[in-house]
């Protein structure tokens, strides 16, 4: 089986890992710092805070900007449910305008519709690596007063006009074993805002910046140096694992074209795209529906995934919440029932891409 992600990580992890167990300081310390000062290196921000995973960074981004009761979000209703449950936590109400199928990201004219004197940020999700229209969506949430909190869990690297996802306001990265940059568990938030960065390193740590000295009402979100240390390497090689991911991507839509029915994904004009998912969209006119395709794909051996099978506000649980408004948003609902994601790993040998390809093609008859 060709598995739609893998982790696969090199003698130098290992050798950092043990360097750490040994050193007898397992906690946050200062493998976590040194994390933090290159991941703000590759946003290009002033600062980078490491948290214990990417819905932390989410929950530690909003109410570091002072998100709470009585203020609103918009978002994409079509995301990984931590961007929702984030801004519950918090406290916020939520409200979601649709997504253009050209990038899978928010639609700035749809925003508009949904921005009220309430709303207090407007958080892009940079779905599958690719940057959401940034700069649109900064003068709309402008226009309300609202700040901008990029969702870049799966946008390491990314840009857009040769700026990187996270630079654009207060942003947030998630390194779960399936991301980009992996250590299990572990996130971080990037903002150049000098006290953004000292709150959240307030709330990350009980509200302490002196030991037993309680600033504010704060949390435990630090992340460990055992998980710094498993990021390191990936962070130092990970130009490497962008060009892998963008070769691949490359091989596949080369290898796609023209198969009826089948639309590959674009790297749209002044993105810089890290390709943490290849999604294609299977539309009407194909041969096979989309399940169908991703059942057909695995029994020939290659692994697929549908991110995300459904809407957020289609589950009971957000239907009916109180703090989610139900909206329509039927580009998001399109996409929802036709995307699928073939793998595009850096691991992927070139037989691998030849298989993937070979598999989708004679499943759609073309
Ligand atoms: C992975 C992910 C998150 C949450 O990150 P965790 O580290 O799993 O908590 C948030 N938003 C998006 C879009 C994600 O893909």
């Amino acid at each position: 089986m060709i598995p739609i992600s893998t982790v696969r990580l090199g003698p130098e992890v290992e050798a950092l890992v043990v360097e750490v167990l040994r050193s007898g300081s397992i906690a946050q310390g200062p493998k976590v710092a040194e994390l933090e000062a290159g991941f703000a290196t590759l946003c290009g921000t002033p600062h980078a805070v490491a948290v214990n995973n990417g819905t932390t960074a989410l929950v530690a981004a909003f109410e570091a900007i002072g998100l709470g009761p009585g203020d609103e979000i918009v978002t994409s209703p079509f995301t990984f449910v931590a961007t929702v449950n984030a801004a519950l936590e918090v406290g916020a109400t939520v409200r979601f305008a649709d997504i253009r199928d050209e990038d899978f990201c928010l639609d700035p004219d749809t925003l508009a519709d949904q921005l009220t004197d309430a709303t207090q940020a407007v958080v892009p999700v940079h779905l599958y690596g690719q940057c959401a229209p940034l700069e649109e969506i900064a003068v709309a949430a402008a226009s309300v007063g609202a700040a901008v909190v990029e969702d870049a869990a799966q946008a390491h690297g990314a840009t857009l006009d040769g700026r990187p996802a996270g630079s654009w306001g207060t942003a947030t990265f998630s390194f779960y074993a399936t991301k980009n940059i992996a250590t299990g568990e572990g996130g971080m938030v990037t903002t150049h805002d000098d006290d953004v960065a000292d709150r959240l390193r307030l709330l990350r740590n009980q509200g302490m910046r002196q030991r037993y000295v309680y600033e504010v009402a704060g949390h435990n979100w630090r992340m460990t140096d055992l998980q710094a240390a498993i990021a390191l390497p990936q962070l130092r090689t990970y130009a490497d694992t962008v060009a892998a991911r963008r070769r691949n991507a490359a091989a596949l839509t080369d290898g796609l074209a023209g198969v009826p029915g089948l639309v590959t994904p674009r790297e749209l004009p002044g993105r810089g795209h890290v390709w943490h998912q290849y999604t294609v969209r299977v539309t009407d006119e194909a041969a096979l529906d989309r399940d169908a395709l991703a059942d057909a794909l695995t029994a020939s051996g290659v692994g697929s995934g549908v991110y995300y099978p459904r809407l957020i506000g289609d589950y009971d649980s957000y239907r009916d919440h109180p703090r989610v408004a139900a909206a329509d948003t039927p580009v998001a609902r399109r996409c929802a029932r036709q995307v699928l994601s073939l793998p595009v790993h850096q691991h992927l040998t070139p037989s691998d891409l030849d298989r993937i390809v070979t598999a989708v093609r004679s499943a759609l008859h073309a």
